[in-house]
């Protein structure tokens, strides 16, 4: 077996004849390029990409298929280049009690399997072209449609106060879906403003695996979070196993963001514009209640864990921070075109070349910051509220 790079939250904005599929992505997020990028400019082996129940995708996919740059793999999967596989998925949200509403990702083995999915969900969506997200279904529907296709359905950014199911909607999973259902669900997504530590502080999610996905709406954001998984071999079937902990596959890293550089991290007042500092929990603007706050990841958490400390016996895989090169202050996309050059893709940069390797390319300020990142000695100001934390220049 051997470690690969995985990331399962990619957005597709546009088809390859320019139809937009995601508002508020990228115009050159097409199919075809995040595979380039993933392989080429990333290093990653492993990508979701969760916008398949668009009809557009799906014969974008097909083209591919027939051009023969894309095959499907036989457990699973599509392969590009030898060293990448996708997976095929979709992200949806669902309707909640109380009129709440939350995101779930969903991966299907094959591409029949997500026609006859998004066939389903035409039943259940609007405009299943353009908005490829939102139903009229409940978590437990959806899963209920996931699940009888032989797909695997996972909570995305689950704190996050706006589509997160803890952020948004239940203090507990198990107030969203049946027992059977909730048992079948393999992981969460921690989102960019949590980490495992963080999560652990919720028992019911003991027996799930954490997830750092980018959640990414751009090329340059692919694989600001990933996951490094033990597999036998690149396919649907061995990222499911290891996403359950089976025959020896499993997780083996999370990498992402220090969860004080996400975009929710700490409850913001909508009105004063502020990212509140006080201890956690904040649930109201500390000038005046009546404000409108947008509630902190750490906040909510604080509020609805039902222990603070996670237990000793917990095997969880290690949570490595990582400050992407867009985070680094003075890094602009030129500068970052060098470094990649230099050493071939992005986490290469970030986890293996040497202090006197990047000195070589960038200056010695900018070095610092990379290489202080690995060692967590940077500082940083928190998020909030959608915007993301910052690297504080030293001195
Ligand atoms: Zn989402
Ligand atoms: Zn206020």
């Amino acid at each position: 077996m051997q470690e690969y790079f995985v990331d399962l939250h990619v957005h597709i904005g546009r088809s390859s004849s320019g139809m937009i599929t995601k508002r508020g992505t990228a115009n050159n997020l097409t199919f075809g390029n995040i595979a380039y990028e993933a392989h080429h400019r990333k290093g990653i082996q492993v990508i979701g990409v969760v916008d398949c129940v668009s009809p557009w995708i799906i014969k974008d996919i097909e083209e591919l298929l027939d051009a023969g740059e894309l095959e499907e793999v036989p457990g699973g999967g599509m392969v590009y280049s030898d060293n990448l596989v996708i997976l095929l998925g979709s992200e949806i949200e669902t309707r909640e009690k109380h009129g709440c509403s939350a995101h779930s990702l969903m991966f299907f083995p094959s591409l029949s399997i997500v026609k006859e999915y998004s066939r389903i969900m035409d039943n259940h969506m609007t405009n299943l072209e353009y908005n490829a997200t939102v139903s009229r279904l409940t978590g437990q529907e959806l899963f209920d449609i996931a699940d009888s296709l032989g797909g695997i359905f996972i909570p995305a950014h689950v704190f996050t106060p706006y589509k997160g199911m803890y952020g948004n909607c239940a203090d507990r999973l198990i107030d969203i879906f049946n027992l059977s259902s909730f048992e079948k669900i393999p992981s969460i997504e921690l989102g960019l403003s949590a980490d495992t530590d963080m999560a652990s502080q919720i028992s019911e999610l003991d027996t799930k695996t954490f997830l750092s996905n980018s959640d990414a709406h751009s090329l340059g954001r692919m694989g600001r979070e990933y996951n490094i998984m033990l597999l036998d071999s690149l396919c649907f079937d061995e990222v499911v196993k290891a996403l359950r902990n089976q025959d020896g596959r499993r997780i083996t890293a999370n990498y992402g963001l220090d969860p004080k550089l996400g975009k929710y991290y700490r409850t913001f007042c909508k009105k004063c514009e502020n990212i509140t500092e006080l201890s956690p929990p904040v649930l109201e603007c500390p000038n005046n209640p009546k404000h409108g706050i947008v509630m902190g990841v750490l906040d909510r958490l604080v509020m609805i864990r039902d222990r603070e400390e996670p237990p000793g016996d917990n095997n969880r895989p290690p949570y490595h921070y990582q400050v992407p090169l867009q985070f680094i202050p003075g890094l602009g996309p030129k500068t970052i075109d060098r470094l990649i050059d230099a050493f071939g893709n992005e986490m290469n940069i970030l986890h293996k070349a040497s202090r006197e390797q990047i000195g070589g390319i960038v200056s010695e300020s900018i070095t610092d910051m990379i290489v202080g990142a690995r060692e967590g000695a940077l500082s940083f100001s928190h998020g909030g509220g959608g915007k993301y934390g910052r690297v504080k220049n030293k001195g």
